[in-house]
Order: structure tokens, then sequence, then C-alpha cells
């Protein structure tokens, strides 16, 4: 009965012709790997782990979601997340599964660039490649492309496959629970692109499944280390830079300031935002001194698209209000190339 309602409710956005082949992929496969994107956020971690425990509920015994990275503190309670096999620290082991799988799922991402040096091998192995992924421009290197940009996040999208296979009752509440996290953290806590009806519709049979949203929310976003929070007030205090002319706003991290304040993994995660909260800010960038390169994050309110920007000065992408990429060279040099990007993209014309 519940399941009659919920068919007539979500639309089937997923041409049949990609669900049938998933649906047969699944079946026929015996070593499944979940891969997706470097500096896993919880999106990337929902969705995979959401489709971890679909799989490992519907019988398959040989699944492992791989991730390029180390993934912050604060997604260690998630169902499953300590069996997530992190490529940085196990290469090899990393490989052998990528290279043996039968079937390959590539989620949260359009781009093999996105997972870095695990790129070369997931391009590499032979195994059915599935990508599933709501990022503009999907690149063409998996056998069966699910691309939906209009879609709030991955996790709703896998959400919505599991349906679509018509296997909705084998979705367990561990399951449940990481596709939600995707959908929350994607969106803010839905305060950000989720103004799609259905998003809801989708929450509510999350709920049915037995999740707890308001202790998700908890353990995601109120558990801040002290030094984690520390390092908030200072960016805020000694670090914000506000461009009124372009309704921008500016944070810039260094490794060193980053030390000072014992940073881990995630313990920047958010602050970009946070300079959205400026009334008459529209445009915002966070610059951080990472191993190898120079980070840039973007984010934006209305029309202004981050993502293009990301894309002409900084190699990146990403939505149009939340973006990224990368600078290889000095905060300061990154710093001036954003400046004069700021000049031709003045976010007042948008
Ligand atoms: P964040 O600022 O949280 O790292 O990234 C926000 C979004 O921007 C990600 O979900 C992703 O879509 C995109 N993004 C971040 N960094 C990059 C990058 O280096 N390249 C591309 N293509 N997209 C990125
Ligand atoms: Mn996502």
């Amino acid at each position: 009965m519940g399941l009659k309602i919920k068919k007539s409710m979500l639309t089937k956005i997923i041409g049949e012709e990609k669900v049938q082949k998933v649906k047969k992929y699944i079946e026929k496969g015996e070593r499944f790997v979940i891969v997706s994107h470097v500096s896993p956020d919880g999106d990337s971690l929902g969705s995979s782990l959401g489709l971890y425990h679909f799989l490992t509920t519907y019988g398959k015994e040989n699944i492992t979601v791989i991730v390029p990275n180390e993934f912050p503190e604060y997604y260690k309670w998630m169902p499953g997340s300590k069996d997530i096999l992190i490529y940085d620290k196990y290469p090899e082991f990393a490989e052998e599964l990528i290279l043996k799988a039968d079937v390959i799922f590539c989620l949260d991402f359009n781009e093999p660039k996105r997972l870095e040096k695990l790129a070369p091998v997931v391009l590499a192995a032979e195994g059915r490649k599935v990508m599933v992924d709501h990022h503009l421009h999907p690149g063409d290197f998996c056998k069966v492309t699910i691309s939906q940009s209009e879609m709030s996040s991955t996790a709703e999208l896998i959400f919505r496959l599991i349906c679509q296979m018509g296997m909705f009752d084998i979705l367990n509440q561990e399951g449940a629970a990481c596709i939600y996290t995707g959908m929350m953290t994607d969106t803010g806590a839905f305060t950000y692109n989720s103004n799609q009806p259905e998003v809801y519709i989708v929450i509510s049979e999350l709920l049915k499944k037995g999740i707890n949203k308001d202790l998700i929310y908890q353990k995601v976003n109120q558990a801040y280390s002290e030094s984690r929070f520390r390092l908030m007030g200072y960016v805020l205090l000694e670090k914000m830079k506000i461009y009124p002319e372009y309704k921008t706003s500016l944070i810039t991290l260094t490794t060193k300031e980053l030390n000072n304040f014992g940073y881990k993994t995630g313990d920047t995660e958010g602050f970009v935002n946070l300079l959205l909260n400026i009334d008459g800010v529209d445009f915002s960038v966070f610059i951080r001194q990472d191993k190898e390169y120079t980070k840039i994050s973007f984010r934006s309110v209305g029309d202004f698209p981050s993502n293009q920007f990301a894309a002409a000065y900084f190699n990146g992408g990403g939505h149009k209000n939340a973006s990224g990429g990368e600078y290889y060279g000095s905060i300061e040099d990154a710093l001036n190339v954003f400046e004069e990007g700021l000049k031709e993209f003045n976010p007042n014309n948008y």
C-alpha cells in the first residue's frame, strides 16, 4: 500500500532503460566498488554508503566504498564508514579491488579528474561503470550515465534509482540515514537547492524507515572541536575581507595558520558559506593553502555563476552556487588572479 502511494507521487526522472541496465548489473555482478570524489563530503559519503547498505541488504557480499583521501571526523558516525577504504592509505589494495570489480559505481562527480590520483585506476578498470551524479556536463567514461543536475544531491538520486528499480523495501534504516545525510549536507540542511517539492516526499519516505533526522543534524553540524570553533572565530575576526563594490567576501588561510589551530580534515568545511550571511554579499570565496596546491571554494546566491568563475580562473567547476577549483602557486598569486577575475565577472552584472 505504502509502496503504491510512493510510486505515484515520485516522478520517474531516470530513463527506464538506464534503470533496467543498472538493475541487471546489480543482479549479475559479484564484486562491486563504489568510488566518489576527492575531499569527500556528506553527499559523496552519504550516497556511497546509502548504495553500499542497499547492495548489502540485497544480498551482495563483495562491496567496497573507496574514496581518494581522508574524510572529516564528523562523518565517522555514519553506518559503514569504518569500512570505507581510503586510497591514500592503501593504494595497492584499492587498485586491486577496482581492477577486479565487475561493477564500479561513480558517485557525485562528473569527470575522472575529480578523483585525482585515483582517476587513472578507474579509467583503466574494465568493470561496468555507472555514474550517478548531479553536476553539470557529465564526462563520457561510464557505460551508464545517470546525471540529473536538478537534483538536490546524488544521495537523492540514489534513492530514486532504488525506487525506480522497484526495491524501496530493500533499503534499510542505515542506508536511509546515509542518504538523508547526503541530501541534508548538499542543501545546507535544506536552506538552498531544495525547492523541489519532491525532495520532501523523499525525506518523508526516509523518515518512515526510522531515521532520526534531528540527531543526524546534530551529529554533522553540532560536533565542532574547540579548536575548529576557535579557528572559525579567528577567520571571521582577522581574515575576512569584503569587497562591497563587488558584493563579494573572501577569506584566506595558510598552512601555518591552520596548524596553529591543530587543523584536521573538514575543519574549514562551511567557512565559505558563512560569508553569505552578510547582507549585501552575493559571492564568497575561500582560499586555502593545501599540501599540493592552493584550494579555492566558491559560493554564491542568486544568478552569479560561481562555477563559471571557477572554470575560467582555477581549472575548476561545480554547481552555479557552489563550486571550487585549484591553483598551483602561492595564496598571494591566487588572490591576484581572483581579484582580476572579479573585475571581469562583476557580480553586479548578474
Ligand atoms: P567545496 O567548496 O565544498 O570543496 O566544493 C563545492 C562544490 O564545488 C563541490 O560539490 C564540487 O561540485 C565543486 N568543486 C569543488 N572543487 C572542485 C574542483 O576542483 N573541480 C571541480 N570541477 N569542481 C569542484
Ligand atoms: Mn553532491
